[in-house]
């Protein structure tokens, strides 16, 4: 695949069934699903599956997420007959980082806690990319003003090479994905009907009180800062080429 083969428009067009069946079909097992099983990573499963697609499905495991994250990616993985891949922190990174700042480092500082973030997720999602060239995802527009400019199709440029992100879903709101995965039955984290509209690492994600940002509940303890990006973890931030 190329920038030049490749028609964004022809692609932003499609269906979110038919735009994963594009994926699976043009790119096979270079193509994945990255979801950290947040409901509209979910609803994504449930339709490869219901069409059939052998989409693999890619998660950041790291290290710290809540024991209902865990049982949820056990219960999908049997539901749906499919082996989640798990990329994790490396181990003598995380240990170096632990030995030098502590395990709850990302309490002191935006920049500890971007530190924490790149050892924890970033440099796992980055091992897992080198492995597609299409990059699925369950980002949707609405789930934060960061996130209002998402198209369903668009290019990232990285060093070395430009890599296609889809986001089948980037046009559907809540009430569409939660609707869409009630009337299928589609496994969910039990941590929504606890208040948690945004399911992360333990502590770093917390539920939300009624009319706050939806995203106000990660890293809490950051909330007075002004910054647009102070709730990405480095995952999805335009044009920084991961
Ligand atoms: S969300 Fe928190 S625990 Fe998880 S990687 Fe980021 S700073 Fe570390």
């Amino acid at each position: 695949m190329t920038a030049e083969t490749t028609n964004l428009e022809m692609l932003n067009g499609l269906s979110p069934e038919a735009l994963l069946g594009w994926a699976v079909s043009e790119h096979g097992s270079r193509a994945a699903l990255f979801t950290s099983f947040q409901a509209t990573g979910c609803a994504l499963i449930h339709m490869a599956h219901e069409s059939g697609l052998a989409l693999r499905v890619v998660t950041v495991d790291t290290l710290r997420l809540h024991p209902e994250t865990y049982a949820l990616m056990d219960k999908i993985e049997q539901r749906y007959g499919i082996t989640i891949e798990r990329f994790q922190p490396d181990p003598q990174a995380l240990a170096r980082m632990i030995a030098q700042h502590g395990e709850y480092l990302f309490f002191d500082s935006k920049e500890k806690q971007a530190l924490c973030c790149k050892i924890r997720k970033v440099e796992p999602n980055t091992r897992a990319l080198e492995t597609v060239d299409v990059w699925v995802s369950g980002l949707r527009q609405d789930q934060s003003t960061f996130r209002a400019g998402t198209p369903k199709a668009t290019f990232i440029k990285q060093e070395k090479r430009t890599l296609l992100k889809l986001c089948p879903l980037a046009y559907w709101s809540e009430t569409d994905v939660q609707e869409y995965n009630t009337a299928h039955d589609v496994p969910a984290n039990p941590l929504y009907e606890e208040g948690y509209p945004s399911i992360g690492c333990m502590v770093c994600s917390t539920p939300v009180r009624p009319g706050e940002d939806k995203r106000a509940g990660r890293w809490r303890w950051f909330n007075q800062l002004q910054d647009e990006d102070k709730k990405e973890c480095g995952i999805h931030i335009h044009g920084s080429g991961i």
